[in-house]
C-alpha cells in the first residue's frame, strides 16, 4: 500500500544539523537597525504601531520586485490565499485543481473557502504541476488551477494560462491562475517574467522557513488586476465599512525588515543557489541519487535541494537512508513534502476516492538532508561527505 511507502521515519538520535532550518532568509545590522527605528518612532503615542508609510512602502517595492502592477501585504501567506480564494465567492462544487505533492496550508486554505480540491500529479523531473495531467482533470466546474513553484524552481505559468482558455467555465469564463510562490521569491519562471508578474495573482509568503522573512511571519499578493487588488485590501480592513473583511494587517515592524530584506534577496538567494550547486557537483558520482535537475532556462533558488533514490528504494530504502544519516552522521532530513492526502485528515477525506499515483512514487524516493546558505565551507564538506557515506552504508545492507 503506497500509503505505507510514504511513511517518514523519525529517528531520535541527537543531530548536528537539523532536519531542516528553522530560518530562510537570514538577518544583517541592517534588519535591526530598521527594527530599532520603528521601535523608537512607535513609542510616541500620537504615531503608535500605525503601519504607514511602512507597509505602503513595502508593497511598492515588492510589487516593483516582482514586476507586478500592485502588492499588497497579509499578516501570513496563508491568509494571503485565503482572502484570493474568498474573493471568488467560490459555490459547492467548484472546482481548484493543484499538484498532490504540496504544502497541506495550501489545500486547507482551498477547502476553508468552499473549493472543490482536486488533484493532479507532478511533473516527474521539476516536481511542479503537470500541463497534461492538469488538462486531464480540468472540467466546466474548473475556477481555479493553483500552480505552486515548488521548492523553488519556477514552473511555467503560459501552459496553464493557455490551458484555461481552452476551458472557460460556462458562466465565469476561463478559469484563473493563482501561483503560490511561498518557495521561490525573487525567482524567475521560464518566460523570463519575475515569479510574481504572471497569473492573475501571486501568493507569497515570509514565514521564518520562507527565503526572506519578516520577523517570522508575513505574506503578500501580487496582481495586475487594480479590482482584485482594491478587494483584498477591503477584505483585509474589516471591508472598509461596507462589506465583510477581517484584519490580516501586517505590522510596521514587519514591514520596515521586509523592505530590508527585499533589498538583500537576490543575494540571499545567490548564495542558496551557489551552494546548491556545490553540492550537486559533490554527490554527482553516487549513482543512486539523483540531485535537483538543472532545467534549461530555468532558474532554481533551492528553497529545498531535494534528492531522489531510485525506484528499488522507494519507501523503506529512503526511510533507512534518512535514519543512518541522522544515526551514523548526525544529519537529519526531510520529506518536502509527501501528497497533502496522506499527511491530513481534513485534506483526506474532502480528496476521498482521488490518487496520484505518480506523487505517492515520486514521494516515496524523496529526501532533503539539511541545507543552508550559512552553513560553513568545512561543513558543507562534512554534510556531502555523509551523504556520500550513509548512501554507500544503505547500498551495502540491501546487497
Ligand atoms: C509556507 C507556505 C505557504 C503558507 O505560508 P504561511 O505564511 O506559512 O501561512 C503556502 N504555500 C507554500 C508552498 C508554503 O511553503
Amino acid at each position: 500500500m503506497p500509503t505505507d511507502l510514504n511513511t517518514v521515519p523519525r529517528s531520535t538520535a541527537p543531530l548536528r544539523w537539523p532536519v531542516e532550518p528553522a530560518q530562510g532568509g537570514w538577518y544583517t545590522d541592517a534588519e535591526h537597525g530598521a527594527a530599532h527605528q520603528v521601535f523608537a518612532e512607535s513609542a510616541d503615542w500620537r504615531t503608535g504601531w500605525r503601519p504607514e508609510p511602512y507597509v505602503s512602502r513595502f508593497e511598492e517595492a515588492f510589487a516593483a520586485h516582482a514586476g507586478a502592477g500592485f502588492a499588497v501585504a497579509f499578516n501570513s501567506g496563508g491568509t494571503a490565499l485565503e482572502m484570493v480564494l474568498h474573493d471568488l465567492q467560490l459555490a459547492p462544487g467548484d472546482e481548484v485543481i493543484s499538484c498532490a505533492l504540496n504544502f497541506v496550508g495550501a489545500h486547507v486554505a482551498v477547502i476553508g473557502q468552499c473549493g472543490t480540491l482536486i488533484l493532479a500529479e507532478p511533473d516527474p523531473l521539476s516536481l511542479n504541476l503537470d500541463p497534461s495531467d492538469t488538462e486531464r482533470v480540468i472540467t466546466p466546474r474548473t475556477r481555479v488551477i493553483l500552480l505552486t513553484h515548488w521548492n523553488g524552481m519556477a514552473a511555467d505559468v503560459r501552459p496553464f494560462l493557455d490551458l484555461a482558455q481552452r476551458h472557460p467555465h460556462p458562466v465565469h469564463g476561463p478559469p484563473l491562475v493563482i501561483v503560490d510562490a511561498a518557495r521561490a521569491c525573487g525567482g524567475t519562471t521560464p518566460s523570463g517574467a519575475p515569479v510574481g508578474a504572471e497569473g492573475w495573482a501571486t501568493i507569497f509568503s515570509f514565514e521564518t522557513k520562507k527565503l526572506m522573512t519578516t520577523l517570522g511571519q508575513g505574506g503578500m499578493v501580487t496582481t495586475n488586476d487594480p479590482g482584485l487588488e482594491e478587494r483584498l485590501r477591503r477584505l483585509r480592513t474589516y471591508g472598509r465599512s461596507r462589506h465583510w473583511g477581517t484584519n490580516q494587517l501586517m505590522t510596521k515592524a514587519q514591514a520596515a525588515v521586509g523592505l530590508i530584506q527585499l533589498a538583500r534577496l537576490d543575494e540571499m538567494n545567490d548564495a542558496r543557489i551557489a551552494q546548491a550547486h556545490r553540492r550537486t557537483t559533490a554527490l554527482a558520482d553516487i549513482p543512486e541519487l539523483t540531485p535537483p535537475p538543472v532545467l534549461h532556462g530555468r532558474r532554481h533558488l533551492y528553497y529545498r535541494h531535494n534528492l531522489l533514490v531510485p525506484d528499488t528504494w522507494a519507501g523503506a530504502g529512503r526511510n533507512d537512508l534518512m535514519d543512518v544519516l541522522a544515526e551514523r552522521y548526525g544529519l537529519g532530513s526531510i520529506v518536502n513534502d509527501p501528497p497533502t492526502y496522506l499527511g491530513h485528515d481534513l485534506v483526506r477525506h474532502h480528496t476521498a476516492g482521488q490518487r496520484c499515483p505518480r506523487a505517492e512514487q515520486l514521494a516515496a524516493r524523496l529526501l532533503c538532508p539539511c541545507s543552508h546558505p550559512q552553513i560553513s565551507r568545512p561543513e558543507e564538506e562534512q554534510i556531502n561527505d555523509a551523504i556520500r557515506h550513509a548512501t554507500a552504508d544503505v547500498a551495502r545492507s540491501r546487497g
